[in-house]
């Protein structure tokens, strides 16, 4: 019997183990702050101390290490603390699938390799085709490893069509529309289609910062002055900072009318779907062409787990390839590997699937609607503390907020926010993230935990202030032993030069 590999012979110790890890890990679940602050200085040495080449003593051992390498340290997304990127509390039972994927060791490329896993994933493809409005019996999809590869297989097969139409030399003259806002993978995903380096064009956006509908007709008539082809429109249902939901229903016309393939990029806003309260945020995405949601972020999975959802399932045959030895062309039995660019790929449809028939598709959806009451009364808190600026009204779940008391210039208070990010990412209790919006610097709460109450939130702003006043104080400290510190360079040697620090 071999005792490293899992067969019938080893399920007690399978049992044993899966029984000693996940008590491992309850016991990190505890842990009194998101992050220890941990640098790379410290855990570099820790990581490459350990001799590859020589397996540990046993398992204990090794369980140590994976501690001392990593778990210790791990940032904690479920921790009411962490408020940093789109980074979700995971739904129980998907973990719990994923226990059972990692077991069995199905992959969803061919029907011989998953059966019933090729069904479920085809299911799960048609009930979110469902929730979008697309007719369910056309629409398809496949599951992808997250939003950026979803973003190029839906631009992927929006070229297939525009050079359909339009012929093969029409390559480097293709262009794609998206906000400056939306997401760099969608310039990436240019990139790796060779697209002509300025093939994606800026739309500017208007007062709410969504895309410009007459912007948007500008530009495309502009492209068509030019002989340029419009190939695709990148729509943005909830940009990573500020939440904002393009107008989908007009860029659906305005797309329409210049034939130009209409992607939704709602790897963000998806969660709304299953929303009981603003499901009409979403209003117009049955008009897309195709339309990314990532499971892993407003669904509370477990990474990976995205989807590529398109309204017309035979567009996805510009990712098909036949091959003799695993998905011949006479293949009776569906397999999925026809409408991916993944060939082996992971069983994620079934964590979404335990999600829906354990927690239910009604919670998930309200789950997100509480994150997003939550950012309000954030928001609106913010708004009643003079030591803060506030960016707009939140449409989804982030706040974007700047610590700037009296007397802090709008340009000191560009230096300081990020300050006050780096020292609290440093000392490890509360994570935020920052960002920049035309120029300014501002700290962002992203919220996806719908059990952390306001109260926390509101410590949180109590934490950045207190830490801005301390970096304040000291620059004021700094500020006033300046002169000191020159007279001291000035005075003889051996006198007060270096007292000063
Ligand atoms: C997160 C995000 C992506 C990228 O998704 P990954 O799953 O991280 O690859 C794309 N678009 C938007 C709007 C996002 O928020």
């Amino acid at each position: 019997m071999n005792p490293h590999l899992l067969t019938h012979d080893t399920a007690d110790d399978y049992v044993a183990g899966m029984s000693r890890v996940t008590r491992l890990v309850a016991q990190h679940l505890g842990a009194g702050a998101p992050s220890t602050g941990a640098t790379v200085a410290d855990l570099a040495p820790v990581v490459d101390a350990v001799d590859l080449d020589r397996p540990a003593a046993d398992l204990d051992t090794a369980l140590a290490e994976v501690t001392d390498v990593y778990l210790r340290d791990a940032i904690w997304f479920h921790h009411p603390s962490y408020v940093a990127h789109l980074n979700c509390p995971v739904a129980l039972p998907a973990v719990l699938a994923e226990g059972i994927i990692a077991a069995v060791n199905t992959s969803v490329d061919t029907w011989d390799q998953s059966a019933g896993g090729t069904l479920v994933e085809q299911r799960l493809v048609r009930w979110t085709a469902g929730r979008i409005g697309f007719d369910e019996d056309a629409a398809d999809g496949v599951f992808t490893s997250g939003g950026t590869q979803s973003n190029l297989q839906g631009l992927l097969l929006a070229r297939g069509e525009a050079v359909r139409a339009a012929g093969t030399d029409v390559q480097h003259r293709l262009r794609v529309l998206a906000t400056e806002h939306s997401h760099f993978s969608v310039i990436k995903s240019a990139r790796i289609m060779g697209l002509h380096p300025s093939a994606v064009i800026p739309v500017p956006t208007d007062a709410t910062g969504g895309m410009s509908l007459d912007a948007l007709r500008h530009e495309l008539e502009s492209i068509r002055e030019r002989g340029e082809v419009a190939m695709a429109v990148v729509a943005t249902a909830g940009t990573t900072d500020l939440g904002v939901i393009d107008p989908i229903s007009g860029i659906a016309d305005l797309a329409e009318e210049h034939g130009a393939w209409l992607h939704v990029d709602a790897a963000y806003g998806g969660g709304l779907l299953l929303s009981l309260r603003r499901r009409h945020l979403l209003e117009g995405v049955e008009r897309a062409d195709s339309m990314t949601v990532d499971f892993h972020k407003t669904f509370f999975q477990p990474v990976s787990s995205s989807a590529l959802i398109v309204r017309d399932g035979a567009t996805l045959a510009h990712v098909t390839h036949h091959a003799d030895y695993l998905n011949p062309r006479t293949a009776v039995t569906p397999n999925q590997v026809d409408k991916s660019l993944q060939t082996t790929r992971r069983f994620d449809a079934l964590k979404l699937w335990m999600t829906l028939r354990v927690t239910g598709a009604d919670a998930v959806g309200e789950m997100f609607d509480e994150v997003i009451d939550r950012a309000h009364q954030v928001w609106e808190v913010l708004l009643d503390d003079e030591r803060f600026e506030v960016a707009a009204e939140p449409v989804l779940s982030t706040v974007l907020m700047r610590y700037r008391p009296e007397g802090v210039s709008a340009q000191d208070a560009d230096s300081l926010n990020p300050r006050i990010r780096h020292a609290l990412l440093d000392r490890g209790d509360v994570m935020v993230a920052g960002t920049v919006i035309d120029g300014r610097a501002w700290l962002k709460f992203t919220l996806l935990n719908p059990q952390t109450p306001l109260a926390h939130l509101r410590g949180i702003l109590e934490t950045i202030a207190a830490t801005g006043d301390q970096l304040l104080a000291e620059d004021a400290m700094d500020e006033l032993r300046l002169p000191f510190e020159t007279l001291a360079a000035r005075a003889p040697q051996g006198t007060g030069a270096g007292v000063a620090r």
